[in-house]
């Protein structure tokens, strides 16, 4: 936390259709991850502000429910097409706070656009069931109706996909919602808000906290808040998960992820090296659904990979978001560039073998950036705590098993469920793991598999609590309850 001392660019919460300062006591540091400057001040909310954007969201939320699905859907059409028309600058804008490298950038616009897509068919995924004649003259009816203000909770890693999974469901079936962003990326946030109202949609029915764990701890106090969406690291998801259910709230909480990707002798190794290395590295390993684990089966399995695998690491490039020769950009903060450097040397201490060390790189022109090199491990076991906790960062452990059943055991067995990946030729071994593992997201051949916007996503264990994935028809029903009607006329 910082108390400004000179004019810097300010970031707004959003409430009631405009940007609004808050009181302005408190303000955190928005960084350009690729200079190490500090580029912006987001103020830190708490009740007060959180209870500005309650009464707007309490104002406009009735109205808006009872539009029709159909206009509702109309504004969302149009609010697709608002961000499309200003993807270049809304990319520009997400990566300077991010790090992340523009294309990354706009594919993580485009996997949010995705899902309003998707909820654009509001009516078709909002009607209910109808029995005629369950008994004499009496019929049974369903409708869905929405909860009424609820609120979503975002981490740093995709600052417009993921709001946009949250705020696209809920909006669409009636609901009034209120974004807390991440304090680290908070401005994409307070523009989708803007261009929701330009599309259409009334004041009041998006509004954007900013904010940290004061603000969490807000919402999750506040009664006429009914539902809550949480994606972030598992100790506060489950933290949310608790309080928010304790105070009767509907809550879905997604946490952090050890994703593992497991290689048969049978798998193609040239396709396989190519989708781990940019599963792993791609977005600076700052993915939930990268892939930090690498489960060679059988020594022979493991030396070819190694290989390959030093071989394509070695050619990678860390370098500014706008770099088009980069693979990858900065980390978000410098706090979580020395996290990851900490489990570097925690993997050394625990006798891992380290193959590449990126902790020595320096981007020219950019030595203050959080750049952290490309870093690989052999060697790693199961009793390791380098393993077992989440690194999020561009590090890659390689392990080895003998059996695709030690495999699929490695990846049940950790505390993590949210992605497991079979690279293989073998529709036998493929359809095995997918049975057996514990393990919410499964890819066969497919490095990051994240499902589509009309399935949903979501892990198992501490990678989510609640029992509803984010987007999908699952999101409907996260967003609305049921109202069953038995009636004879
Ligand atoms: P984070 O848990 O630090 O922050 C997430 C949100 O919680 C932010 O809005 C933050 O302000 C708030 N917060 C942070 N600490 C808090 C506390 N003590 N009390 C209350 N609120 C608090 O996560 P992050 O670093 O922003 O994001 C990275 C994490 O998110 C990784 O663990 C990653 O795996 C996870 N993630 C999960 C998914 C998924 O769908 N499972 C998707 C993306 C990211």
């Amino acid at each position: 936390m910082v108390y400004m001392s000179r004019p810097m660019r300010r970031v707004f919460h959003y409430i009631q259709g405009r940007q609004f300062p808050g009181d302005g006591t408190r303000l955190g540091e928005v960084f350009d991850p690729a200079t190490g400057h500090t580029q912006a001040h987001v103020p830190l909310g708490g009740v007060a502000e959180l209870n500005a954007a309650v009464h707007a969201a309490l104002g406009a939320q009735p109205g808006w429910a009872a539009v029709s699905a159909q206009r509702r859907s109309q504004v969302l059409f149009r609010f697709k097409a608002l961000i499309e028309q200003q993807l270049e600058s809304l990319a520009k804008l997400l990566s300077s706070e991010h790090g992340k490298l523009l294309a990354d950038a706009r594919g993580d616009i485009q996997r949010g656009l995705d899902v309003i897509d998707f909820v654009c068919g509001a009516p078709q995924l909002l009607k209910g069931e109808f029995s005629a004649g369950v008994g004499p003259g009496i019929d049974v009816w369903s409708m869905r109706q929405p909860l009424g203000v609820v609120a979503g909770i975002t981490p740093f890693n995709f600052p417009a996909m993921i709001p946009l999974w949250m705020l696209g469901p809920a909006i669409a079936a009636g609901n009034a919602f209120i974004l807390k962003p991440s304090e680290r990326t908070p401005s994409i946030a307070v523009e989708l808000a803007a261009l929701l109202c330009e599309a259409g949609a009334p004041a009041g029915i998006l509004n954007v906290v900013q904010g940290d764990r004061e603000m969490v701890d807000a919402i999750l106090a506040q009664p006429a808040i009914k539902a809550v969406s949480f994606v972030g690291s598992s100790d506060v998801a489950h933290h949310v998960y608790a309080t928010a259910a304790a105070a009767g709230k509907r809550v879905q909480a997604m946490g952090g992820a050890k994703n593992h990707g497991l290689v048969l002798p049978d798998a193609n190794l040239d396709a396989a090296v190519g989708g781990i290395v940019g599963a792993a590295f791609g977005s600076a390993g700052e993915r939930c659904m990268a892939l930090p684990v690498v489960v060679a089966i059988g020594e022979h399995t493991a030396a070819a990979l190694r290989q390959r695998l030093v071989a394509a690491i070695k050619q990678l490039r860390a370098g500014a978001p706008e770099d088009p020769l980069a693979d990858y950009g900065p980390l978000v903060t410098a706090a979580h560039k020395q996290r990851i450097e900490r489990y570097i040397a925690l993997g050394v201490a625990e006798g891992a073998e380290l193959l590449i060390d990126g902790r020595a790189l320096s981007v020219a022109g950019r030595e203050r950036g959080f750049f952290l090199g490309p870093t690989l491990f052999d060697r790693v076991r199961a009793d390791m705590r380098s393993y077992q906790e989440e690194i999020f960062g561009p590090v890659l452990q390689i392990m080895r098993v003998e059996s695709l059943a030690q495999g699929i055991q490695l990846a049940s067995a950790h505390p993590y469920g949210n992605g497991v990946v079979l690279f293989t030729r073998s529709g036998e071994a493929a359809r095995c793991l997918a049975e057996q593992v514990e393990v919410g997201m499964v890819g066969i051949n497919v490095p990051i598999p994240v499902p589509v916007a009309y399935h949903g996503f979501g892990g198992w264990k501490r990678s989510a609590f609640g029992d509803l994935n984010q987007y999908g028809t699952d999101s409907i029903r996260f967003f609305t309850r049921t109202k069953i009607v038995t009636q004879r006329w």
